[in-house]
Order: C-alpha cells, then structure tokens, then sequence
C-alpha cells in the first residue's frame, strides 16, 4: 500500500513507527525538517507512556524523562488541596513521566530509518481508490492513502473537509517555558485560581517546564505576548521561577478545541491535533497521538480493506477523543467554580475526580 503521512509531529513520526513495525513502507514529509519549536515540556500520563511503550521505546523514553509519582494540587496561594498518588493509579498501565517536547520527538525520529523529505501537500485530488497529491514543488504522487498528521492547523484537513468546524478559542491564552529549577518543585505541582492556573513540573534532576495560563476575552488576547511579565499574575510559592522567564525560551500561544464530526473521507485519514486538537487540561495531545498510531496501523493490518480500517479506526479512537474534550471541559469548569467552592471540591473529591477522568484511559486501546 503506497502511504503518505503529512507531518513529522508526534503523531507523523509516531503513525510512521507503528506502520513500519507492522511491515509498512510509508512516505513522510514535513513543512520543517526539525522538532519545530513549541511544546517546551510534556507530561506523559501512564497511559501515553504505555502507548511509546507500544513502539518499542520504553527504555529510551525512561532514560530521557524524569518520574512523576504526584500530582499536587494548591489554590492560588500554594495551600495544598488534594495530592494524587499517580504512581499508584497507573501501576497497572506505565508510569508518568515529564520530558521535554524535543526530547520525545527525537526519540521518535530516531526511532525510524527513513528520510523526512521537506515539503508540504498543495492539493488532495481524492479519486476512486487513490489520491492524486500535489506538493508544494510542482510534483505530482499518487498515493493509496494519506494520513494527516500535520497538526491544529492542517492543510490535509482544509483540502480534505473544507467545510468542517474549525479549532475554536476556549478562553484561555499560556505561556510555557523550561527554567532551572529554583523552587526545588519535586512532583507535579499546580496553584489554581479563578481565572489562572501556574504549573510547574520538574523534566529532570535540575530543569523545571512551567506552563501558566490566564482567561482572556478574545478580543482581549492581542493585548499580551510572549514578553509580559508574569511575575504580577501569580503569587505563592511558585513565583520565583516566573522571574527566570526573561531569560527563557517563552513559547506563547491561545488554547484552542477542534471537534470534528468526522475524521477520514475516501483515502484521507487525520490523527493527533489535526484531528481532535484541545488544550492541556488533561495532558493527553501526545498520548492521543501516539495511540492513534498504534490503533491505525492495527486497523490497517488486520482488516479486509482500507474503508473498514478507517471507519473501525474511527470507531476505535473518536470516543476516547471526545471523552478527553469533556474531561478538559469539565476542569476548566471546576476550576473557575467560586473560591471557596472550588476548594472543598478539591480538597474532598481531588481523588475521585482525577480517577473519573482518566480511569476510562487506562483501559485498554
Ligand atoms: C499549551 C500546551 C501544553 C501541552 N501539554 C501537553 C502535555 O503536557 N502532554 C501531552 O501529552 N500533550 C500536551 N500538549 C499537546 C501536544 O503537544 C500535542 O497534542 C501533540 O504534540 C500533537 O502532535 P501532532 O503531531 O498531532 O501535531 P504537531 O506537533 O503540531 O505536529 C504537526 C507537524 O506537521 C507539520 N506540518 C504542519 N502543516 C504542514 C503542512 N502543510 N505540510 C507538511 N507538514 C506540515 C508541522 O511542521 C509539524 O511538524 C500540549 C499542548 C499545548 C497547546
């Protein structure tokens, strides 16, 4: 089957590593010959780390990443709300880990023994039982099928589904950014108010990825950057690492949601953002990505043509999607409860609500 992945992300390299593994010989291409520079950091939940486990890179994740054990939960002053034993809740399913996004994208890419060809796909001429691809180059391939993987803005997706929703701002604008770790943070720790929220998780013995975010009106989002200060936004223990942003590599962005009603049309199938994109509430871009790999490559494998592939992929993946949209929904929601009520709800149902979110996750694929 002549295959052609557009996106050399987590999902592109990912969807490449499971195809290859299954006896695949895909094509890859990608806009960017590199890591490309968002990201900063990534927590990898059991669950995601159980997915690269999949792709055979478990030992080199685990030699790159730092351990998780506990989630902490604080209010906006640093009082501690309600901590998670994650070790224990994904013993059966892999460990968490927190690395860096260029570190995991390396592994992946290392991970697999082809060229990542430089360019980007033009035009989708979806015939009969093949693609006709342009690239951006002049030329011109045929393909039995294309996998979108290339990422919140997807130009497969536009040429594919010109008419689908588009990602849509849900509120909130970050800054993410990996500093020296001086609060000497050793768990996954998060102060929470109203309108903000300031992560902090340690990716090594000395390096910190924090990650703040702040509720703005759209209309308002122009008025910051990825140079403000974020020093006057937060108070509490956390604070002193947002004075080493100056000197940071700050990667500013809006967070968005995409939710599709479909995600494959004729040979064009889309995975990871460029087909359920959402924010980080939940921490599982990645591991959605790499799962979609695992689960496409599966489909591809054992069903008895293309159409059925895609639609069981579909059917495998969209729920488990949609329930992450939810849980991230649902997050955002509690956390901008009032003060007080936001609190007790941590501080009595921290436990339960983190075990309702991500118990369906640990399930099997
Ligand atoms: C603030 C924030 C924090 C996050 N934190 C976490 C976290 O802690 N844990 C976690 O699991 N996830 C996290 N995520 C999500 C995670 O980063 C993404 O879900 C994941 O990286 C998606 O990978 P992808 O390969 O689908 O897309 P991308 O990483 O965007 O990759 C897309 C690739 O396609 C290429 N491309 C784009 N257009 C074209 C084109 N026209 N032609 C050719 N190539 C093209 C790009 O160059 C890029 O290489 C976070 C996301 C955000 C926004």
């Amino acid at each position: 089957m002549r295959i052609l992945i557009v996106g050399a992300g987590i999902a592109g390299l990912a969807t490449h590593r499971a195809l290859s593994l299954r006896g695949f010989k895909p094509t890859i291409v990608d806009r960017h010959p590199g890591p490309g520079e968002g990201g900063a950091g990534l927590f990898l939940p059991g669950n995601s780390v159980r997915a690269v486990e999949q792709l055979g890179l478990l030992d080199a994740l685990l030699k790159h990443s730092h351990p998780i054990a506990r989630q902490r939960i604080c209010d906006e002053n640093g009082r501690l709300l309600s901590e998670i034993d994650t070790a224990e809740f994904w013993s059966a399913v892999g460990p968490c880990r927190a690395t860096r996004r260029s570190t995991l994208w390396q592994l992946l890419r290392e991970g697999i023994d082809t060229e990542l060809i430089t360019t980007s796909v033009e035009a989708i001429d979806d015939r009969d039982d093949h693609c006709r691809i342009r690239f951006d180059d002049g030329e011109i391939e045929d393909y039995d099928l294309v996998i979108g993987a290339d990422g919140v803005g997807s130009s497969v997706r536009r040429l594919t589904f010109p008419d689908c929703r588009q990602p849509e701002y849900v509120g909130n604008i970050c800054w993410r950014f990996i500093v020296h770790n001086v609060a000497g943070v050793a768990d996954w720790t998060v102060m929470l108010g109203r309108d903000r929220s300031l992560l902090c998780k340690p990716i090594s013995l000395s390096e910190l990825y924090v990650y703040a975010d702040l509720a703005v009106p759209k209309h308002e989002v122009s008025r910051y950057s990825a140079a403000r200060r974020l020093e006057p936004l937060f108070a509490g223990p956390l604070r002193p690492v947002l004075t080493l942003a100056a000197s940071a590599n700050v990667h500013f962005a809006e967070l968005v949601r995409l939710r599709l009603d479909r995600w494959y049309r004729g040979c064009v199938v889309l995975v990871g953002d460029a087909a359920h994109a959402g924010p980080p509430s939940m921490a599982q871009g990645a591991g959605l990505a790499v799962e979609d790999a695992l689960v496409l490559a599966d489909e591809l494998a054992a069903s008895p043509s293309l159409t059925v592939a895609l639609a069981r992929f579909e059917a495998r993946r969209k729920p488990r999607a949609d329930w992450v949209h939810r849980q991230n929904a649902s997050r955002d929601k509690a956390r901008r409860l009032p003060r007080i009520v936001r609190n007790a709800l941590f501080r009595f149902g921290g436990e339960m609500l983190y075990r309702h979110s991500y118990g369906p996750l640990a399930g099997p694929l």
